[in-house]
């Protein structure tokens, strides 16, 4: 029948208009300030970056390798890397970003920094009250903005943040048993070594023969 989409599009839409007064769970609008809508954990607004432990600094899981900021669509990740380098969560030596800024009245929300990032560094934030009245820098999100606890990280997106620290968790094992492994391997090497009896000396040349008598001539 001509229009019969159309149709029963309008019937659910309605259906669902009529179904919000009466459903909790279709209770979309609320009365925003003075209601706040329940946090959801898949909620993504801005990314902010994640560190482990007390000291943001060093605790700063980035390690600067740019794989972010060359793939976020709009250009709006800006990042300068150490000349230096500092421990990481396995404490292996890493550059850090001396500087990391991302614009966030470019940023799109997309999320692709997040899925890129080799290092669980950067997660996207459910804060969504940032409006400013600074036109110049006000939404420019510097490093020390950024930068959020993993507890913090835990308390808005709690399902990820656990697989995260399980994964990282998993991952720091396997350096840490590779490293004990290769450290009981050159103690048995240097223990074997010590052990093993001296090699002789080599023997000394034998010494050179004097030259033989010259045989004498016959009778003369
Ligand atoms: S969410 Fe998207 S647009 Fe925003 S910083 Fe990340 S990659 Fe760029
Ligand atoms: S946030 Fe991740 S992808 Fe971006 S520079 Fe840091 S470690 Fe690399």
């Amino acid at each position: 029948m001509l229009g019969e989409g159309i149709l029963k599009g309008l019937a659910e839409t309605a259906k669902n208009f009529a179904g919000s007064y009466v459903s909790k769970e279709r209770l979309t609008t609320v009365q925003y300030p003075e209601e706040r809508a329940e946090h959801i954990e898949a909620s993504r607004v801005f990314p902010f970056l994640v560190y482990d432990g007390p000291d943001a600094f060093a605790g700063m899981r980035c390690v600067s390798c740019q794989i972010c900021e060359k793939e976020c669509p709009p250009k709006c990740i800006y990042i300068e890397k150490s000349k230096d380098k500092k421990p990481d969560y396995v404490g292996k030596p890493q550059n850090y970003p001396v500087r990391f800024d991302i614009d966030i009245s470019v940023c799109m929300s997309c999320q692709i920094c997040v899925e890129v990032c080799p290092f669980d560094a950067i997660k996207m934030d459910s804060v969504f009250e940032m409006a400013t009245d600074n036109r110049f820098g006000g939404l420019l999100l510097d490093r020390e903005k950024l930068l959020k606890s993993n507890e913090y990280y835990h308390s808005i997106h709690p399902t990820e943040a656990t697989e995260v620290d399980g994964r990282l968790a998993e991952e720091k094992a396997k350096v840490e048993a590779k490293a004990k492994a290769a450290a009981e391997a050159a103690a048995a090497k240097a223990a074997a070594e010590a052990a093993a009896p001296k090699t002789a000396a080599p023997a000394a040349a034998p010494a050179a023969k004097p030259d033989a008598p010259k045989p004498t001539g016959g009778a003369e």
